[in-house]
């Protein structure tokens, strides 16, 4: 976005200060420089070089760094200033001039952009874990916990299991393919298998093409030409495929691909072709809805509460599916938590770039969580399953976080013993 149209969005700002009673970093910090409202002010400021210079003020490009884009301000802002487009311009601006720090560079350009190497950090990371290195890292307290963050990390990925979990089925009701993102891919390989094993209990083909990252880190971190290109080749292989719908598990992932038409809205010869694609980008537990998926079950007994992703109600926009799914499961007791679409401080890597911030809005969650006396806390995002999982750790609490279609591929098997 060019100077001057940024400058008069963020000139519709009218400072009424809504955004305050719901911008995370400001609810746990009280600083009016970490809200929609200060850092707008700030960019301005800096964007028109009245009091300083944009490119020479290090505070500044720490707060452009720590916002969540968790996008509560635009939803509620009265104006609806899109603060995370905003802030989103000056991270490209910044990684155009400066380019990425080394640590996000290596992380995001050198790993995620690249299966085979997430792969092999996974691995890696494993060895770490099971050998006991990691006990000796925390009692010699390196790390800062932030080694905790990593889930028990299972064995093999989604991806090397899926000639044993695939299905062909010759009279299937539907076909779909499943956008297997990396982070259940290699992380939370349950939440991946649960998935295809619950489309396939309601007569499912399902096709699980060979896509890269959905680009999410390197948006996030301003890395535009990263993004574009991982974005074409998802575009080229999501394409392809003959299915009524592209499933996701995982809302950043859906949310990006949906984002993939704004990042081509010059680009003509690519907007027909992703309006094709992001229409059949559909969450997992409203494709089940949508399709009257199989209500015989057997019986969970346990409280459930949900932490609804920030990419999932504010950008996907689903809030009620994933509640409707959970409540079909005999035995359920869904109740509300406080709070439940305040983002859990997860954002990605936040967490690893912004330890404080991350560390207090997730303290807040998990006393919500608590409050709640729920069992299992349910979500749609393997990145709050991954801060919330860590939450439980850091705050010694019981209980588990759980996707809500594994709740439901538990059920269906309680119903075949
Ligand atoms: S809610 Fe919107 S208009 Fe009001 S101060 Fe915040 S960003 Fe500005
Ligand atoms: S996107 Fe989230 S963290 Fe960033 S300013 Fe808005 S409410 Fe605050």
């Amino acid at each position: 976005m060019k100077k001057d149209e940024l400058l008069e969005i963020i000139m519709s700002c009218n400072r009424c200060g809504v955004c305050q009673e719901v911008c995370p970093t400001y609810i746990v910090s009280g600083v009016e420089t970490n809200v929609a409202r200060g850092r707008n002010r700030l960019i301005r400021l800096g964007l028109e070089e009245q009091q300083f210079n944009l490119d020479n003020e290090p505070e500044l490009e720490k707060i452009v760094n720590e916002c969540l884009l968790c996008k509560a301000c635009e939803v509620n802002c009265p104006s609806g200033v899109p603060t995370p487009e905003i802030i989103s311009n000056i991270r490209a601006h910044y990684t155009t001039t400066k380019g990425l720090p080394w640590a996000k560079k290596i992380m995001y350009r050198g790993i995620f952009s690249d299966n085979r190497k997430i792969s092999l950090i996974r691995n890696l990371a494993r060895i770490y874990q099971k050998s006991g290195i990691n006990k000796l890292v925390k009692l010699a307290g390196l790390f800062n916990k932030t080694d905790e963050m990593l889930p028990d990390l299972p064995k093999e990925n989604v991806r090397a299991k899926l000639p044993v979990l695939l299905k062909n089925f010759e009279r299937p009701k539907h076909k779909v393919a499943y956008f297997l993102g990396c982070s259940v891919n290699n992380f939370f390989s349950s939440i991946g298998i649960a998935t295809i094993k619950v489309l396939q209990e309601n007569d499912c083909q399902v096709i699980v093409p060979d896509v890269n990252c959905c680009g999410a880190p390197h948006q996030s971190a301003g890395d535009q030409d990263e993004f574009i290109r991982l974005a074409k080749n998802n575009i080229k292989k999501l394409n392809e495929l003959d299915v009524e719908a592209i499933i996701v598990d995982c809302s950043t992932c859906g949310s990006i691909i949906k984002e993939y038409e704004k990042l081509f809205a010059n680009d003509k010869e690519y907007q027909d072709i992703i309006a094709k694609i992001t229409a059949k980008i559909q969450d997992i537990s409203s494709y089940l809805l949508s399709i009257d998926f199989k209500r015989e079950m057997g019986q969970i007994n346990q409280k459930v509460t949900y932490h609804d992703p920030c990419h999932g109600i504010r950008f996907l926009k689903v809030k009620d599916a994933p509640r409707e799914i959970l409540k079909s499961i005999p035995g359920i007791n869904l109740i509300e938590m406080k709070e439940a679409d305040m983002c859990c401080g997860g954002a990605g890597s936040y967490g690893i770039f912004n330890p404080k911030l991350s560390r207090d809005i997730l303290a807040r969650k998990m006393e919500n969580y608590k409050e709640s006396e729920a069992g299992i806390l349910a979500t749609s995002c393997p990145a709050c399953t991954m801060q919330l999982s860590f939450g439980l750790k850091l705050h010694k609490l019981n209980g588990q976080i759980k996707h809500p279609v594994e709740l439901l591929a538990e059920a269906y098997e309680l119903k075949k013993i």
